[in-house]
């Protein structure tokens, strides 16, 4: 199983390469990638810069151009997609078709990954893709039971990765409209949920409110430690009751089910967070390579170690892991 991890900034790559990433996926300084945050992502200079490190070290780079475009914007769409293959990256991570299509004429020979944007959750799906696109891989939505991936992966022409590690979105990728609701701005079109631009922290007698363009998502007790701002992680008046009316914070933990994944087929984890620091991308890194290692070394015996356990849990929201979907012992 590929590993494939994040990187926001060159800092981030290079932190991926050193700890055992095979591949990292990166996106360009614009709305064409579903990261679109102010401080990340690549221009010209440090993009050559980031692929030659990289490749110079046998690992393969991969550009996200995984959000849709609108009417008028097309041409910055093609443009990425130019400047990522005339840079000569190993795979292009799409989503929308009119992008899929124009990747495929101009640029027949570069691999074309689907996008977990794509939201594909089929084997009829995926082979629609490989047919009409020649994509040569697909993510797979975090919604899926490992039973459906199993079933997903039996059908598939092509190769599936799925996500091991990271943030967890509670909607099928691609189709979330909170951020949108709140801001006008989704992560779909504009490449960021919850945009820092449409974010306040408020200092009150009692603590912090965080607010999402005056919605107020949270608010914080003194010394509580304050998460960013995400309405599907807000917390809520229901009646009576505040809570997490729609998702704790909490991050997607692969490690007890490694052994599975490798079994019905999986052929590259991925690990979200391109938003992340470098010493996230270091840390969630080094313990996968690890645990992937042994996992593929001796299946059978393979335990994950409380260490890496608390090494995740160390980085990940709210400090509490799941298996998320992956676990639904009905399906
Ligand atoms: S609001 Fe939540 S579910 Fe929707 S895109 Fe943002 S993180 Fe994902």
């Amino acid at each position: 199983m590929e590993l494939v991890c994040p990187a926001g900034n060159l800092p981030s790559l290079k932190a991926a390469v050193d700890n055992g990433a095979d591949s990292v996926y990166v996106g360009f300084k614009d709305d064409t990638n579903a990261r679109h945050f102010a401080g990340l992502n690549f221009t010209g200079r440090t993009f050559e810069k980031a692929i030659r490190y990289a490749q110079d070290r046998g690992r393969k780079v991969f550009v996200a151009i995984n959000t849709y475009p609108q009417p008028a914007g097309f041409g910055r769409w093609k443009k990425a997609v130019d400047q990522a293959a005339e840079h000569g990256v190993d795979a292009l991570i799409l989503a929308d078709m009119g992008v899929l299509d124009y990747a495929r004429e101009r640029w027949p020979e570069l691999n074309l990954h689907l996008s977990v944007q794509a939201s594909v959750t089929t084997a009829e799906g995926i082979s629609f893709y490989h047919e009409n696109f020649a994509i040569k891989r697909v993510v797979l939505p975090r919604v899926l039971s490992v039973n459906q991936v199993a079933h997903v992966i039996a059908g598939s022409p092509i190769p599936v990765e799925v996500f091991g590690f990271g943030s967890l979105c509670v909607m099928v990728e691609g189709r979330c409209l909170l951020s949108s609701y709140a801001t006008g701005k989704s992560p779909n079109t504009y490449g960021a949920c919850s945009p820092g631009s449409h974010v306040r922290w408020e200092e009150t007698p009692d603590g912090t409110n965080t607010r999402l363009n005056g919605v107020l998502i949270d608010h914080y007790a003194e010394g509580e430690k304050a998460g960013y701002p995400t309405l599907c992680k807000g917390r809520f008046q229901v009646g009576d009751h505040t809570f997490y009316a729609l998702e704790e914070p909490t991050s997607l933990n692969t490690l007890s089910i490694l052994p599975k994944l490798r079994e019905i087929g999986v052929s590259a984890i991925k690990v979200e967070g391109r938003q992340r620091s470098p010493a996230y991308v270091a840390q969630v890194t080094a313990v996968m390579r690890a645990a992937i290692d042994q996992c593929l070394q001796n299946p059978a015996s393979y335990q994950p170690k409380e260490r890496w356990m608390r090494e995740l849990s160390d980085v990940s929201e709210g400090s509490q892991t799941t298996l998320g979907a992956y676990h639904r012992p009905w399906q």
